[in-house]
């Protein structure tokens, strides 16, 4: 049996040495074999030589370097697709994702009753009002729109290799793997954890990013946008009829000069309507264009070579592996 576990890292110098020294001792406890696979997402700082060192020294641990920052959910396609355990555990890079929880995972995996074991954030650690909010208000639409509840829904999740498979199955290019791994359904168990305060630098998360992935959740699970504008339309032809029943009456009564203000009202509300309802057909027309561009989810421009991680795989580490940061095996991208 073999335990993949998955970490996407963007920026994270000062992490890795924290997080490989906690995650390894334990690792190699847990009563089954294990690989790493660390994705270097196209870090500026040292990541990718530390991810290299690392290799060098332990033979289990496999580095991927994107060629730009594609993206935490990039990262995760690609470990997912690298990885080629019975089951595989995706993890933060920055130990906010307890991973002293990790062997109960495996034990709860080994009984063979549950395909994905799930946590679920107790609390959501600390965080500013306005991403709290915004969490609350993208969860909120996103329950009502696609069904799925995913409030304090996290990424650290142990996925058997059944559901890796039908993973990979999915084709859209812009994922959302909290929401895709709900979808998939399958047996599951939850657990509840504490997210823990990042020790080290920042959260790689700025607002937009996650308004984009948010737009991106939505449209993909949800085309109830549309169907609002339906709903707007309908509003307004309502809203018309009372005021042409108005505007004949002025008419007839020969009263119709006045009424600027209905204008002005009526251009405003319908010209505002007719934005918003442009603006979300094209949310909807422009994920439909990236889907038919059909460009790779990823692209790999180094792994971390085998041979010279063979080289130093007494345990020993050693500075022959200085081929391990000029190797690139040939850039591979990936279709979705
Ligand atoms: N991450 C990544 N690519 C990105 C942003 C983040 O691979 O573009 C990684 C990051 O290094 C970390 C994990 O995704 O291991 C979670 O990111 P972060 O801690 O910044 O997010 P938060 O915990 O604030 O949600
Ligand atoms: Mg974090």
């Amino acid at each position: 049996m073999l335990i993949s576990l998955l970490i996407p890292l963007y920026n994270e110098e000062k992490q890795i040495p924290l997080t490989l020294d906690t995650l390894i001792p334990m690792l190699r406890d847990l009563p089954v074999d294990y690989e790493l696979i660390l994705v270097d997402d196209g870090s500026k700082d040292k990541t990718w030589e530390l991810i290299n060192q690392a290799s060098i020294k332990n033979t289990r641990i496999i580095g991927l370097r994107f060629s730009r920052n594609f993206g935490k959910e990039a990262a995760i396609c690609a470990a997912l697709d690298k990885a080629s355990g019975d089951a595989v555990i995706l993890i933060d890079g920055d130990l906010q994702h307890p991973p002293e929880l990790i062997p109960d995972m495996v034990k709860d995996w080994m009984t063979g009753e549950y395909d994905i074991i799930e946590g679920i954030k107790a609390t959501r650690g600390k965080e500013s009002v306005i991403s709290r909010l915004n969490a609350r208000l993208f969860y909120g639409l996103f329950h009502r729109l696609s069904g799925y509840d995913l409030r304090n829904a996290s990424d650290y999740k142990l996925l058997d290799r059944r559901v890796v498979d039908e993973w990979k199955n999915l084709e859209e290019h812009d994922t959302f793997f909290r929401g895709l791994s709900a979808w998939l359904g399958f047996r599951r168990k939850t657990f509840t954890f504490k997210v823990a305060a990042r020790q080290t630098g920042i959260s790689k998360w700025s607002l937009l990013r996650l308004a984009k992935l948010s737009i991106n959740a939505i449209t993909s699970f949800s085309t109830a946008p549309l169907q609002f504008i339906t709903f707007i339309g309908i509003l307004l032809l309502a809203g018309s009829f009372i005021i042409a029943i108005q505007t004949l009456v002025n008419w007839f009564s020969g009263q119709a000069a006045s009424g600027f203000t209905t204008v002005i009202l009526l251009q405003l509300l319908i010209g505002g309507s007719i934005m918003i309802s442009l603006g979300l057909i094209g949310i909807y027309v422009a994920r439909i264009f990236t889907e038919v561009k059909g460009r790779p989810r990823y692209i790999i421009a180094q792994q971390t070579s085998p041979s010279g991680s063979l080289a130093s795989g007494n345990g020993k580490g050693s500075i022959t592996g200085k081929n391990n940061l000029s190797d690139t095996s040939d850039s591979e991208a990936y279709r979705p």
